[in-house]
């Protein structure tokens, strides 16, 4: 799992309650007797001794990263656990969306009227595009998923977010390094601790930029001094830009192209080589619209993939979709960034459309890798997270049953995969 797939799908209910002031009392009095003046009040006993400990290393640990320790102790003062941030990072949803959903509701008809309006109406599009490569609808793709077009950029206090991550534990490394970013900015003084505002994981502003992404990769694109990704949109997007560009991002050529399959075709080359457009085309794999390849797309290594199997539709994966993974390294990310992107260019939707799907389960899923484990193909530890090692095996079991092995864990496989494991 990637460090932000959570993000798209709670953004919107990420706003939360605000954090405590830095200079509000960090507990409550204890209860009991109030001391006298004659007897000196013991030192506070903690609210939670584990937060205290872990923040003792982490001092340790910022300070030997450059951080002076009056800032770390300023900052850290009176800071708490968030049990919101922690519940958050530990959902697992019950279901998983089925990938076309999941798109037709990121390709939506306002979110497509919108894109095509900003495509025109902002200035600031030629000078983004010729410095970094980057069209302009992919950025406006990145704008409406990431913070949908400036609107939704999350009210966490991401010093806040990034202590209670840590402390939890799950990705502490991670977040410590984020958190020594975090305070690096507000070092810097190009951001105040009031402005280090985010999602509940710690991503920021109109691009959605964790700490350590700012420091490296934030732009000054209006060129007022100030590289705001919160209140200038073209610092935003510039900034964008310049991330993806860092990723990869190759000037001039497409993200993907639907294409079709022949009926025969063996569909254990998807999620596999990366060739050119003439590799795949003498296995017979074309451009779905019937048209050719640009010069710029001819040279390129494509990766084939079925995401919703083989009655769903079909694309080779150019460079850029990898490139857009840097952003969310999600195959469902990618998709619908370069599907939106497409059609505030002008195009239409797909040729095949996606196909209506039962959500699975987590015990569906967990149900379906064990039954593969027993079965003698295995996909790892069953946690019903479906990943490349659930589909590999998958596709082995289908190829080894004759059937269409496209790796797609529908409910369809799930019930046949039952069957078959329950006779053992
Ligand atoms: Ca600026």
């Amino acid at each position: 799992m990637d460090r932000r797939i959570f993000l798209v799908l709670l953004l919107a209910g990420c706003a939360g309650p605000a954090p405590p002031k830095p200079d509000a009392p960090s507990q409550v009095p204890p209860p009991g007797p109030t001391p006298t003046p004659e007897t000196p009040a013991p030192p506070a006993p903690s609210v939670d001794a584990g937060f205290d400990a872990w923040r003792a290393q982490f001092r340790t640990k910022a300070i030997g990263a450059g951080l002076p320790a009056a800032l770390i102790d300023r900052e850290l003062a009176g800071v708490t656990p968030n049990p919101r941030v922690i519940s958050l990072d530990s959902a697992q949803p019950e279901f998983s969306k089925p990938i076309g959903d999941y798109i037709k509701g990121t390709v939506s008809d306002e979110r497509i009227a919108r894109g095509r309006r900003y495509r025109t109406e902002l200035p600031f599009w030629p000078a983004v595009e010729q410095k970094y490569g980057v069209p302009r609808d992919i950025l406006i793709a990145v704008w409406a998923m990431e913070s949908a077009f400036g609107a939704v950029q999350g009210d966490f206090d991401v010093v806040r977010c990034m202590a209670s991550l840590a402390y939890h534990g799950r990705r502490r490394n991670f977040a410590e390094g984020e958190l020594i970013a975090a305070l690096k900015i507000i070092s810097s003084g190009e951001a105040s601790r009031s402005q280090l505002k985010g999602s509940w994981a710690g991503a920021m502003g109109q691009a959605q930029f964790l700490p350590s992404n700012y420091l490296t990769t934030a732009v000054d694109g209006d060129g007022d001094g100030k590289r705001d990704i919160w209140g200038s949109s073209h610092d935003a997007l510039a900034s964008a830009a310049n991330l993806l560009a860092k990723g990869g991002w190759v000037r001039g050529q497409s993200w993907a192209r639907e294409v079709t399959l022949p009926a025969d075709f063996d569909y254990s080359l998807t999620e596999g080589p990366r060739e050119t457009p003439d590799w795949w085309a003498q296995l017979g794999v074309k451009p779905a619209d019937g048209g050719g390849w640009s010069p710029a797309d001819q040279g390129a290594k494509a990766q084939l993939v079925a995401p919703a199997g083989a009655s769903g539709p079909i694309f080779l994966l150019l460079p850029n979709h990898f490139a857009i993974r840097t952003y969310n390294n999600s195959t469902s990310y990618a998709l619908g960034i370069g599907l939106l992107a497409d059609r505030f260019a002008g195009g239409g939707p797909l040729v095949r459309p996606w196909p209506y799907e039962t959500p699975l389960a987590i015990g569906d899923r967990i149900a379906a890798q064990t039954a593969l484990l027993r079965l003698g193909f295995n996909p790892g530890e069953p946690d019903g997270v479906v990943g490349v090692n659930t589909r590999t095996a998958l596709r082995n079991w289908q190829k080894a049953r004759g059937l269409t092995a496209d790796g797609y864990l529908s409910m369809e496989m799930v019930r046949r995969l039952n069957v078959e494991a329950g006779a053992l």
